[in-house]
């Protein structure tokens, strides 16, 4: 019998830590108590989130409709020759199913070791870090569409996934919950080195023939040295994505700011590091308030303490606008917004 609860505080739900209410939320154990939950007309006609670990999401308001925690677990695999196929359960939480593969050397995750977060999100933003992105492993997911009531399973082209985004986030949002995700591995390791820091810290540890758990290793040593701990300070991780612009800007734009970061991006277009754009703007380290902008990295907004989802929103409002108004950039955020 699903537990409908009344005006739950969302505050350990996210890990901005901000403070909002959910008029109605309840947790999902098995994908078949979805179907349950949506038999009563009610909740098919109120606002509901789907909630994950809360990690990518900045709670604006309180939250008037019904939240959905998804709890779903299990992990199966099966080895076919070389292929590994392994099949999660949306509530696993991501760096478990990362550990589970790589304690047994099934490749292919090591480059995203640490995120934070739950497996069930991991194909809505296309999670990515260190050369490697989601869809590079991904093979199906399977999720229930609350019109229809049914389930459905989605190929990775029908993810249409991109730079953060997949269908998920765009024509088919707030449609669809994932139940579980399948992936598909391999017991041959073709590591993605391509990123500085992953070579320097092999290379510090004297590592010349890496193993799976070693790069794994060495990408959370990476993280955790970078990047503010969540259980300690507030924050979602990159609060913007890097945005992508085509080549005659970017050319204009080189001419004015020699030092910019940049990298390749597909049709010929070139990706800006959102960081240094902030960082320029004098961002880096700020506390305005209860909230502001880590000091080893522009790109994350923290909560000091205190801070308020508005708070928060307003704060990035102001980066967007400096941004914006020195280099002629406009961020988008990468968090999704809650409001
Ligand atoms: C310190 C830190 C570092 C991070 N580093 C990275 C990084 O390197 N790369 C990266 O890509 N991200 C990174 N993130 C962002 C975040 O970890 C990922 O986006 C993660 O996938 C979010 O998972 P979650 O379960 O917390 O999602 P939530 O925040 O709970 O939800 C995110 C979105 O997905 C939806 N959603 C969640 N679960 C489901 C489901 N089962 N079905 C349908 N919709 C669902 C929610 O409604 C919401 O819109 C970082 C975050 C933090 C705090």
């Amino acid at each position: 019998m699903l537990q409908i609860q009344r005006n739950v505080s969302l505050k350990n739900f996210n890990t901005f830590g901000v403070d909002a209410n959910a008029a109605y939320f309840v947790e999902i154990n098995h994908k078949d108590e979805l179907a349950e939950l949506f038999m009563d007309p009610q909740w098919k006609h109120m606002g509901t989130l789907v909630l994950g670990g809360g990690s990518n999401m900045l709670l604006v308001n309180d939250f008037g409709g019904l939240v959905i925690r998804i709890n779903i677990r299990g992990i199966e695999h099966r080895i076919s020759q070389q292929d590994v196929f392994i099949d999660a359960g949306a509530g696993e939480v991501w760096n478990d199913l990362v550990n589970f593969c790589v304690i047994r050397n099934y490749a292919g995750l090591e480059n995203l070791s640490l995120i934070p977060g739950s497996v069930g999100a991991s194909p809505i933003q296309n999670i990515g870090a260190y050369g490697v992105e989601l869809k590079d492993v991904f093979y199906s997911c399977c999720a229930f569409e609350v019109a229809s009531g049914t389930f459905k399973t989605f190929s990775n082209a029908d993810c249409k996934f991109g730079y953060r985004e997949s269908v998920f986030k765009n024509e088919l949002k707030g449609q669809y919950i994932i139940v579980s995700v399948k992936f598909h591995l391999s017991l041959i390791p073709n590591f993605n080195l391509s990123y500085g820091a992953i070579g320097q810290e092999l290379a510090a540890r004297g590592i010349n023939e890496p193993t799976i758990k070693d790069v794994s290793q060495v990408v959370s040593y990476i993280r955790v040295s970078k990047l503010p701990d969540p259980s300690t300070i507030g924050n979602a991780g990159s609060f913007f994505k890097n945005p992508v612009i085509d080549a005659a800007q970017f050319a204009e734009l080189q001419l004015r700011f020699p030092a910019i970061v940049h990298y390749p991006a597909p049709h010929n277009q070139v990706k800006l590091a959102a960081g240094w754009l902030i960082e320029q703007c004098g961002w880096k380290g700020k506390v305005v308030g209860h909230t502001g902008t880590w000091k080893n990295q522009a790109l994350v907004l923290v909560n000091h303490g205190g801070a308020t989802g508005e708070e928060v929103y307003s704060f990035s409002s102001q980066i967007i606008d400096s941004v914006y108004t020195k280099f002629g950039v406009m961020l988008q955020r990468e968090v999704n917004i809650i409001s």
